[in-house]
């Protein structure tokens, strides 16, 4: 995966998918992006350029999609948001963090802002199942988040 590819760096990506109903997010794909960091700070900080986000937005709308939110990793550190990522935080969106060890991911959780922007609260992950002509199966790349 993305986060194991760019390990022991950061990578960051946007979420793509719909907002179903209140506190319910569905995850249709993953966009990833590169890092817009210097060499220097990659390993503890993500950066999403305003372009790469107006390039994902347009790539969700055409397929009638929004972002909802973004992901990246933390190498060697937990699947937990940072401080900085706090402070960097926009409400409504996800933000899953992927825990990358010696260049596996771990862990990979989602987190929403409080409204306060005080803390982070831990959504649920729930993989769908998509039925086909074979019958039901787990998705992997279709994912809903619920914050309840
Ligand atoms: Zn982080």
């Amino acid at each position: 995966m993305h986060g194991e590819r760019d390990y022991p760096y950061e990578c960051c990506g946007l979420l793509l998918g719909s907002f179903t109903e209140p506190g319910v997010k569905m995850i249709a794909e993953v966009y990833p992006i590169s890092n817009a960091r210097e060499e220097q700070a990659k390993r503890t900080r993500f950066l999403i350029r305003p372009e790469e986000l107006m390039r994902g937005e347009r790539s969700a709308q055409a397929k009638g999609l929004d972002v909802i939110g973004f992901y990246h990793s933390h190498p060697d550190h937990p699947a937990m948001p940072s401080q900085y990522d706090l402070e960097h935080a926009w409400p409504l969106y996800s933000y899953i963090v992927v825990s990358v060890k010696a260049g596996a991911a771990q862990d990979l959780r989602s987190w929403e802002m409080e409204a306060d922007r005080s803390r982070f609260i831990e959504e649920e992950i729930r993989t769908l199942t998509q039925p086909t002509d074979h019958g039901p199966r787990r998705g992997s790349h279709v994912g809903e988040v619920d914050t309840g």
